[in-house]
């Protein structure tokens, strides 16, 4: 396996004080918690750790030591599962797209692969495919959500189809999958549930239901089936509006931190940022923190978000810019040029905050980071 701290900033190199941390232990943390909502023992479901979108912008390599303890990875495509198998994962691996063409079935080159199959036409390519290997299929029910997956109707033609490929050999072991709609509601998974087990009933093979959100609020459900397939979560981040991670005992495995780069007084009436977005009501000592919208910091967050300057909570001011954007200082009147900043993802300022605050969710914000802010990993790299 090649080294997990490798050296996303080069040793001697003067960076801007944006920057990203990431801490494997939250992700381990949160894992054994997630854990422990389910059963313990033989017949226990297992745990695929959603991994997609390169573990929601942590990096799926810096935190692969933290995923040690789980069953399976799931990732999105079956380039992102070699790209596991490069760095050293060797259990199984579910892929949530399938093959988007014939093509694909050319990736089906390690052991261990199972395939999300959500159309028939997936099953037809399978058939013609010179396989290296045969993966495991999990059939993908439409379910409430309607995204990808056979109806109640076609379900039934697509099992005997998987059957028949199993039967020639071209296909391990055939599973059913379905995913919520609406786990985070208290009773949002009760008719979802009910509609695919009628639809599986007295079918063989393994069940597969369960994201984050089902595993917290639903777990007598999660806990009757195979597999669970949390995401968000083991990334210290809560799916509910009205629960926080901290109330769920899940620490964010990323956060932000950036630097105060200028100071601005501004007197009562005075604009700041472009198109005066804010206007100073009463003069204003301003902060300006180098983190924009090219970073990934939401351009939607509006006057009032929540920062942290000097560890103290304090609200952006004006319109977020590409590299820059403002912030209050009038809580902060001691703060100066250098003064440290978290945009998000430490105590008192989760991920989630800011994105309610911009009209968007934990998971939008995480994956957006920026491929131009540096990533530290937390307890590796005393960085700035
Ligand atoms: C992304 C995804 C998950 C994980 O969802 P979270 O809400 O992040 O826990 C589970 N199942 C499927 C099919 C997904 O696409």
């Amino acid at each position: 396996m090649p080294p997990v701290n490798a050296p996303y900033r080069p040793e001697g190199l003067i960076a801007r004080p944006l920057h990203a941390r990431i801490d494997a232990g939250a992700v381990s943390h949160n894992l054994a918690r997630l854990r422990a909502t389910l059963p313990a023992g033989p017949g226990a479901p297992r745990l695929w750790a959603t991994v997609k979108a390169d573990a929601y912008g942590h990096g799926v390599a810096r935190i692969l030591p933290a995923l040690r303890g789980a069953d399976g990875l799931a990732v999105l495509h079956l380039n992102e599962a070699r790209a596991c198998r490069r760095i050293g994962w060797n259990g199984p691996i579910l892929v949530y797209g399938g093959l988007y063409s014939p093509a694909d079935a050319l990736l089906l080159d390690s052991l261990d692969l199972h395939l999300v199959i959500t159309h028939a036409a997936q099953l037809e390519w399978l058939a013609h495919a010179p396989l290296a290997e045969r993966p495991a299929l999990w059939l993908r029910y439409a379910g409430d959500i309607h995204h990808t997956g056979f109806s109640a109707d076609d379900y039934r033609p697509a099992f005997e189809a998987a059957c028949a490929l199993a039967r020639r050999g071209l296909a391990g072991e055939i599973g059913h999958l379905n995913h919520y709609a609406r786990a985070d509601e208290s009773d949002g998974v009760d008719a979802a549930d009910a509609a695919f087990r009628a639809v599986i009933a007295g079918l063989p093979g393994p069940v597969s239901t369960s994201n984050s959100a089902a595993l917290l609020r639903h777990g007598a459900r999660a806990a009757g089936t195979q597999w669970v397939r949390p995401g968000l979560a083991l990334y210290g981040a809560s799916p509910f509006a009205d629960l926080s991670a901290a109330q769920l005992d899940l620490r964010p495995a990323m956060s932000l931190h950036s630097q105060i780069v200028g100071i601005q007084r501004v007197q009562a009436g005075a604009g700041v940022g472009y198109s005066g977005a804010f206007m100073a009501p009463a003069a204003t000592t301003v902060g300006i923190v180098t983190c924009g919208y090219a970073d990934g910091y939401p351009r939607h967050a509006p006057t009032g978000t929540p920062v942290i300057v000097d560890g103290v909570r304090t609200r952006l001011l004006g319109r977020v810019s590409m590299d820059m954007m403002a912030v209050d200082l009038g809580p902060v009147p001691h703060a100066c040029i250098g003064a440290p900043v978290t945009l998000w993802g430490a105590s008192g300022l989760a991920v989630e905050d800011v994105a309610a605050s911009a009209g968007t969710i934990a998971a939008e914000l995480l994956t957006g980071l920026s491929a131009r802010v540096p990533v530290q990993l937390a307890g590796r790299d005393a960085g700035p």
